[in-house]
């Protein structure tokens, strides 16, 4: 199922349809062509799972297929930027470079952002655009900061003799690009599927929350990142995909709700406590919650 309902400012849910058709409120919160296109990004009907959706938990993706749940079309304005940074690119191409093609196979179908000579015109590149945090940047680019000692001790209190230690920032980390990866690789398969050769793959990243002092601590000092995908095996993937898929057709057809996501795919429990559209559906974000308001009583 698609969302069916936005969630307004004032935390009311209304039914999509009645928001587009007429806002409840005094005035709406945002242009009604804007919430149109956050209404169709997220109505897509795609009979065989996608490869993001086989990417996202598998109790994520049932959820979303099977209740009828609400978003916030504030929250949804980050992708709707990434789109309209798609449509800004291919307006203007008149060069052989493939844009926004749907491809499939029996197990998934991914639909890629451009493949070409996008970055030079040597290796023919599978580019992917993405509107992404400070936070998931620094990640994905391996940024981290560790303790180094400052050669000092303290003098007094109960750390009198211990070394002191200050903050420095790395960038030799691990490079936390799983998601991105699996996906990107995906669709490079599909396309060697179809007789392409792909010589690279990369994600241009715009930071959104650019210029604010919280990137600038974590680094982030430009807008825009160029991050190169290393390739994964063709086997693994086939069995990775194949897998998620069997489980997701095994728990709807059997209408039985999937064990919770991996700690990995609800990023160790913020998504669900404030980033997964289906929390409210979802018994162990209803647990986290109950949990997490305890602890603030
Ligand atoms: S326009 Fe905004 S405030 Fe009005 S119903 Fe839609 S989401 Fe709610
Ligand atoms: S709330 Fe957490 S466990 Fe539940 S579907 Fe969402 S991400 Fe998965």
């Amino acid at each position: 199922m698609p969302a069916v309902y936005f969630v307004c400012p004032d935390n009311r849910k209304v039914p999509i349809v009645s928001c587009l058709n007429n806002c409840p409120h005094k005035e709406r919160c945002m242009f009604l062509p804007t919430l149109r296109s956050i209404a169709i990004s997220s109505d897509r009907k795609l009979s065989k799972p996608s490869v993001t959706e086989l990417i996202a938990g598998t109790r994520e993706t049932y959820l979303k297929r099977t209740t009828d749940y609400a978003i916030d079309p504030f929250d949804s304005l980050f992708a709707l930027h990434g789109q309209a940074v798609h449509y800004m690119n291919y307006k203007k191409q008149g060069d052989n470079i493939l844009g926004e093609v749907r491809m499939e196979d029996e197990i998934t179908t991914g639909q890629f952002d451009m493949f070409g000579y996008v970055l030079n015109d040597k290796k023919l590149t599978l580019g992917d655009l993405k509107v992404t945090s400070s936070y998931k940047l620094m990640k994905a680019l391996g940024i981290y900061k560790k303790d180094v000692p400052t050669g000092e001790v303290y003098k007094s209190g109960v750390k009198k003799g211990m070394p002191k230690y200050k903050k420095e920032t790395s960038f030799d980390g691990v490079r936390h690009v799983m998601d991105w990866a699996l996906q990107l690789n995906y669709y490079r398969m599909l396309l060697e599927d179809n007789g392409y050769d792909v010589n690279d793959m990369v994600i241009q990243a715009f930071c959104r929350d650019f210029s604010t002092r919280v990137a600038m601590e974590r680094n982030i000092d430009r807008p825009l990142y160029i991050i190169k995908i290393n390739r994964i095996s063709d086997r693994w993937l086939q069995r990775y995909f194949s897998y998620k898929a069997q489980n997701l057709k095994e728990a709807l057809n059997n209408n039985d709700i999937p064990p919770v996501c991996t700690a990995k795919e609800r990023w160790y429990d913020r998504k669900c406590l404030g980033f997964c559209n289906v929390a409210d559906k979802c018994p162990y974000a209803q647990v986290l919650k109950q949990q997490q308001e305890k602890l603030a009583m």
